[in-house]
């Protein structure tokens, strides 16, 4: 792979933990407003990928290229200022601040606890991300207030707070009933006909493979599969990985 190959492109990408090969060797490509589905069994190693991709830390071996530049090594913030955001799997608000706030917090990171207070310009751009992301009935109440399916709603809320191009999704269907799955999925794709690019992992692959446009299935590090749904839900080493035959 090289780095006119897609918005985002993984060239070889190792991860090593001490002697563990979380990732091992991975190379993928994701295309400008393509939901792309990364699947694997539990510690396969797709938050590792994630980590590496968006800077939280640095691959040890391999090369990221963002926008057809080589951004390996580069910080989580200059990610961000790239144009890439993420979720976290294990997401915690600020628990005695309410849903605008903890998206505006993201908006202007210094801003929200100065002396001057709130600023209504960006009090209105929380609001309206808020609205974009189906929580605009929510703005005043507290995190540990929301259903699941909300908090889930209100990180996306927050990773594109800062605008990105490309958001990766950690895990967003966990814990999730079949009809939220449903409803999360299409605010998904409406955020990507609006023009943003997707990495969505998860291991509910049911759940996935409804979502997305490709999938790339990884088990212990390593690149099993990759290609359409319908590829994939047929592909031989991808139902061994899953059901041990
Ligand atoms: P997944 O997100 O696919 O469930 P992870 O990427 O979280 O998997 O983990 C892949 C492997 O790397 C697991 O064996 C996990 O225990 C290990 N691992 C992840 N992060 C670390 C870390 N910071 N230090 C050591 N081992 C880690
Ligand atoms: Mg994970």
């Amino acid at each position: 792979y090289g780095p006119d190959d897609g918005v985002l492109v993984a060239d070889g990408i190792t991860k090593r933990f001490g002697g563990l090969v979380a990732v091992d060797d991975l190379s993928f490509a994701v295309e400008k407003q393509e939901i792309l589905g990364f699947i694997g069994p539990n510690g396969a190693g797709k938050s590792t990928t994630f980590n590496c991709i968006t800077g939280v830390y640095p691959p040890s071996e391999g090369t990221v290229y963002y926008n057809g530049r080589d951004v390996t090594g580069s910080e989580f913030y200059e990610m961000v200022q790239n144009g890439m955001a993420r979720t976290f799997q294990e997401f915690r608000p600020l628990e005695d601040r309410s849903v605008v706030d903890n998206v505006q917090i993201s908006l202007v990171p210094d801003r929200l606890f100065s002396t001057s207070g709130l600023r209504g310009q960006t009090r209105a751009r929380a609001v309206e991300i808020c609205e974009r992301v189906g929580l605009g009935e929510r703005l005043r109440q507290l995190p540990d207030e929301l259903p699941h399916a909300d908090m889930i709603r209100l990180e996306l809320a927050r990773a594109m707070a800062t605008d990105p191009d490309l958001l990766l999704v950690d895990e967003p269907f966990a814990g999730l009933a079949d009809e939220d799955i449903t409803e999360l999925s299409d605010l998904l794709r409406t955020l990507r006909d609006q023009g943003t690019t997707f990495i969505v992992v998860d291991h509910n692959m049911r759940g996935l493979l409804q979502l997305i446009d490709r999938a790339i299935v990884i088990n212990f590090g390593e690149k099993i599969a990759d290609g359409t749904p319908e590829e994939i839900t047929d592909d031989p080493a991808v139902r061994k990985a899953y059901l041990g035959s």
